[in-house]
């Protein structure tokens, strides 16, 4: 028997670049997935359905199950913490950073600082490992404006090119980890559904050693 298997991805700017990586290993989507308002769509392989979600629930879906394979960014993950995921491989697609920002030409207060962000435990974990006192704020999105509106210091975003930061008159301060996106599984999955899943790991692998020598 045929193991069937469903992959959750996250919708926006990481599904543009996972969508041609799947194809390299023989899945793609049968319907238009931009046009959709359908949440699952079946693929070219008959085995293989996808899942289009939010990047924060991917961890979520696979975790228990829902899905068996996920694509979400690395800052996703280490928010999520990871539990009952295997991490078979960086697709190195959607690199960015996750930084501290605050107001161009201010430096962070020397004692406890306020920090306002959506990654609430990789910002606690941070300011920890840095001996540093912080309050930490909880946003769902335009972090940016906190340190206008003295909410907050700083804030723990992710910078790409650092324009959204510079059009809100911040700056990078300090580096706390590269992002890129990651393939997760779940671990029952991997033990379970072996067969089906192991090439199309393999497959995607080979899709990503291709780009990294082009
Ligand atoms: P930028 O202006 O190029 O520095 O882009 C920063 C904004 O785009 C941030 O506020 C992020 O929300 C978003 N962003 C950029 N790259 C990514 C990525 N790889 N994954 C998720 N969000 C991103």
């Amino acid at each position: 028997m045929t193991d069937s298997i469903t992959i959750a991805l996250s919708k926006g700017r990481i599904l543009k670049e996972t969508l041609p990586l799947l194809a390299e290993a023989g899945i793609e989507p049968v319907d238009d997935i931009d046009r959709s308002r359908k949440l699952v769509f079946p693929t070219s392989d008959p085995n293989v359905r996808l899942l289009i979600i939010r990047a924060t629930d991917v961890p979520t879906y696979v975790q228990y199950g829902g899905a068996d394979l996920g694509v979400t960014g690395k800052d996703v993950l280490m928010e999520h913490g990871g539990a009952g995921l295997y991490e078979p491989l960086d697709l190195n697609i959607a690199r960015c950073k996750l930084m501290t920002a605050g107001p161009v030409g201010v430096k962070a207060p020397q004692g406890r600082v306020r920090v306002a962000t959506k990654f609430v435990n990789l910002a606690r974990q941070y300011y920890a490992s840095q001996g540093r006192q912080a309050d930490i704020i909880k946003l769902y999105g335009a972090m940016e404006l906190a340190p206008i509106l003295n909410l907050a210091d700083e804030i723990v975003d992710i910078v790409d090119t650092g324009n959204t930061l510079k059009a809100n008159g911040l700056e990078p301060r300090e580096l706390i980890t590269h992002i890129s996106t990651r393939l997760v599984a779940n671990r029952a999955s991997m033990k379970m559904k072996h067969r089906g899943l192991h090439p199309i790991i393999e497959q995607l692998g080979a899709a990503v050693d291709r780009r990294r020598n082009d």
